[in-house]
């Protein structure tokens, strides 16, 4: 029969092993819970890394004598890999050629496989200095503590696999989303495209020479769009595979700006542009590649906010050349912005206005490839910001 003090022990140690995190607190109550009824000088969790096997030191700690428990858990390194070869627990008692009154290096070392789905993943090692050594009642304390320490592992690996799950859930219903989308965008200029051509090769019914030339530049305007939106498609999944290729070279970002906001004040002539543009030293980077990311902004300014202004700011900050694209449109709102540079990821309710939800993911995958950032601050109601931050070209 267990009496009612074990029982309460047993019920705190359960306790303190099941509020479900492996945070270095809830191990470090437990460590504590189970020093009550067992006793030990040291003590370190070692846990496999998932992708390389090699045992690494989860938790560790040592009471009274040695401060440093972290960097004194090479004890139990090479003991703790012999638990996990084996699978099952280990005693060893002092070698004997220590000296009787060196009890720091008579160690009685209790190792226990912590088994995470079924698989050894782990140990559990406790050390004892100058002993005593452990009775069966300890060890059966201890084999409890590991079982409960695998138990509180399984239950994170579990939880962590849900959050991946999640994540991916989120990835196929984007690209499900994007199928309706892409198919809807490829339909509607070819639906152009097609209906002015058929007008247009009509035997029956002449066309002016201006109507002609109408219809001809929407057919030109509608194929280009057809173009872009193909390019995108085919842009983002090589950025995806990383098999884009970039050619690098000193840039000066001022003059890539100038370069775009000309050819962005031809097409849309009566876009109210305001730069600031500082001298800023030259970064490296592919001039093609990052006029596209401006490029992509300024579609976006004049989808989302169009008719109002747009101010362009470059400066210095530390090492890195910082571009302020500011727009003064409706915003984006909070719980959007840290998504909207997801592939395929458009805000809701923006289904009026005609995009893929690539544009932002290809200007990051852009300006990660050049080292550097780019994010976004938005006040609804007022305007977003877009920022990139590229590191100045350091070689000269
Ligand atoms: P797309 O424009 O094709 O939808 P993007 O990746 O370029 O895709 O943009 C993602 C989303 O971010 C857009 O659907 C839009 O809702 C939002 N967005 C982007 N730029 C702005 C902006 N300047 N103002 C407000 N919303 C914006």
């Amino acid at each position: 029969m267990m009496d009612s003090h074990t029982l309460a022990y047993l019920q705190e140690l359960m306790q303190s092993a099941t509020n479900g995190e492996t945070s270095r607190g809830t191990i470090e109550n437990f460590m504590v819970t189970l020093r009550k009824e067992f006793v030990f000088d040291n003590v370190a969790v070692y846990l496999q890394d998932e992708e390389t096997g090699i045992l690494e030191i989860a938790y560790a700690r040592a009471v009274g004598r040695s401060k440093d428990a972290e960097a004194d858990a090479a004890w139990g390194d090479e003991f703790a890999g012999q638990v996990v070869k084996k699978g099952k627990l280990l005693l060893q008692n002092p070698k004997a050629d220590v000296l009787p009154d060196d009890r720091l290096h008579q160690a009685y070392l209790l190792g226990l496989p912590i088994l995470i789905g079924a698989e050894v993943q782990g140990a559990l090692v406790f050390v004892r200095f100058g002993g005593p050594v452990y009775e069966t009642d300890h060890i059966a304390i201890a084999s409890l503590a590991a079982e409960l320490l695998s138990a509180l592992f399984e239950r994170a690996r579990w939880s962590e696999m849900r959050e991946d799950l999640q994540d991916l859930k989120r990835q196929m219903q984007l690209q499900e989303d994007f199928v309706s989308t892409i198919s809807h965008e490829l339909r509607t200029p070819l639906g152009f495209i097609k209906g002015y051509s058929t007008s247009l090769l009509r035997q029956d019914t002449s066309w002016d020479a201006e109507t002609q030339r109408e219809f001809l530049s929407i057919i030109d305007e509608e194929a280009d769009r057809l173009s872009l939106l193909i390019e995108n498609v085919l842009e983002s999944a090589r950025l995806q595979s990383k098999t884009l290729p970039l050619r690098f070279q000193p840039l000066r970002l001022d003059a890539v700006l100038r370069d775009v906001v000309q050819r962005i004040h031809a097409r849309h002539k009566d876009l109210d542009i305001s730069m600031q543009l500082d001298t800023v030293p030259p970064v490296y980077g592919d001039g093609v590649r990052l006029a596209q990311v401006f490029e992509n902004l300024f579609t976006n300014a004049i989808k989302y906010a169009p008719g109002a202004l747009i101010v362009i700011l470059l400066n210095q900050v530390d090492d890195n050349a910082m571009i302020s694209f500011i727009d003064h449109g409706p915003g984006i709102p909070k719980e959007a912005l840290p998504l909207i540079f997801e592939r395929f990821y458009r805000v809701r309710g923006e289904r009026t206005i005609t995009g893929t939800g690539l544009g932002l993911y290809i200007c990051k995958q852009i300006i990660q490839a050049h080292r550097g950032k780019i994010w976004a601050e938005s006040t609804p109601g007022q305007g977003t910001t877009f920022f990139i931050e590229l590191p100045i070209d350091s070689s000269g």
